[in-house]
């Protein structure tokens, strides 16, 4: 009786902390339509992390002399200079070719308090013939026992602090933003898709750590195959990697749009 009286008073001191954080991180549902329409047409999302993959001793997939590693440093420096054209905050996990640990990439988002986090990175299959893009959203996935707890719960205010405990507790953090990851992860594949002229497969449910460890809507995009001749011959030209961080950046900015205008 004690641990479900404790278990539903941390729940309602949770809900009520994590709808603050929603209002903060973005959601507009006080705006008024007034509030929404003009220049700063629903632009309720300020700040995304955009995570380079890999770097340092950790160079990635290679094949035709490219490294993922240095390409994906590449088209999120871009990214961040079209979101900033774009109004947004852009934040970068790695601005130089240095190695993150997993956990610290979302933690970067984490901390700050971002809205988006997008972590780019770059395909390969064994087999040559496969190309196009695709980009993926959290699947449910259950916590380890060394997770964090979620934010602003600490385990010492909690009278049982158990793994059980720990997992309802991020599935209520994580189905929330799980579904906006998944329109973010289509409006960015749909951009992908048109702007390139490329197949998109997405959105896909992964269970990458980059992605369930992110306490905000995360998306992974895999921007195409580099083991694909014809694609890697495209992605070493800077002139289509430009155009690939433009389109994903206006894949954030079409989600930020569809957002806002859910709440009018
Ligand atoms: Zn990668």
């Amino acid at each position: 009786m004690r641990v479900r009286i404790v278990l539903a008073s941390m729940l309602v001191s949770f809900i009520g902390g994590c709808a603050s954080v929603e209002t903060a991180g973005g959601s507009s549902s006080l705006r008024s339509p007034v509030a929404l329409s003009g220049a700063a047409l629903a632009n309720p999302i300020n700040m995304v992390v955009v995570d380079a993959g890999h770097g340092g001793h950790d160079p990635g997939t290679q094949h035709f002399g490219l490294r993922e590693k240095n390409l994906a440093l590449d088209i999120s420096r871009k990214l961040k200079a079209e979101l900033q054209n774009r109004g947004l905050t852009g934040v970068m996990t790695r601005e130089s070719d240095q190695f993150i640990p997993l956990s610290g990439r979302p933690g970067v988002a984490n901390r700050l308090g971002a809205d988006l986090f997008v972590s780019v990175h770059i395909n390969a299959n064994k087999s040559a013939s496969v190309s196009g893009a695709e980009v993926y959203y959290p699947r449910e996935s259950v916590v380890s026992g060394s997770a964090q707890w979620p934010p602003g719960i600490a385990a010492a205010d909690i009278g049982f602090p158990s793994l059980i405990i720990k997992q309802v507790l991020w599935d209520l953090v994580l189905t929330r933003s799980r579904s906006q990851s998944r329109r973010l992860a289509s409006t960015i594949c749909r951009s992908l898709h048109s702007t390139l002229g490329i197949a998109c497969r997405g959105p896909k449910a992964a269970r990458f750590v980059v992605l369930r460890e992110s306490w905000m809507p995360a998306v992974l995009v895999e921007v195409g195959y580099v083991s694909n001749h014809d694609e890697a011959q495209r992605l070493s030209l800077e002139s289509y990697r430009q155009a690939a961080a433009s389109a994903i950046a206006d894949g954030i900015t079409n989600y930020t749009r569809e957002q806002g205008l859910q709440h009018i």
